[in-house]
């Protein structure tokens, strides 16, 4: 089941100046400040009520987003939808006909399960589906 809009990805070129602008915006400093080496990203995150704003810098030319900023510039780059069953939420998309960037889910930002569905199958908008992953007691 997906539960809620869990966070907004923006696409910018300098994080720094971005989180000066948010910041300003939004009224509240980030609160944390995370780089994903597998994605080749610098992102900071944004409390917004029940969801989230996260910035993503490239910190490499071959990012997914320094393309994305390259062919359409800075702007909204995904939306993130948060589930309880990443798997079963997979499997019921792909059944329904969606198409994923990869077939499974990987670590991403801020403690989370993600996964990508392809924008051709989805209006032309990046969806990511998250899963908080969950420590072991
Ligand atoms: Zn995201």
């Amino acid at each position: 089941m997906i539960m809620k809009v869990e966070h907004i990805g923006i696409a910018v070129k300098d994080i720094d100046g971005a989180n000066k602008l948010f910041a300003a915006l939004l009224g509240t400093p980030h609160y944390k400040t995370e780089s994903v080496e597998s994605e080749k990203v610098s992102t900071s995150f944004y409390k917004v009520g029940d969801s989230k704003i996260e910035l993503l810098e490239a910190i490499d030319p071959n990012s997914a987003i320094a393309k994305f900023i390259e062919k359409r510039g800075e702007g909204i780059h995904h939306i993130a939808f948060e589930v309880e069953d990443i798997l079963g939420e997979m499997k019921r998309l792909k059944e329904a006909g969606f198409v994923f960037t990869r077939d499974e889910p990987f670590p991403g930002a801020d403690n989370k399960l993600v996964c990508f569905m392809h924008p051709k199958s989805t209006n032309g908008v990046l969806v990511e589906l998250c899963q908080e992953i969950r420590q072991i007691p």
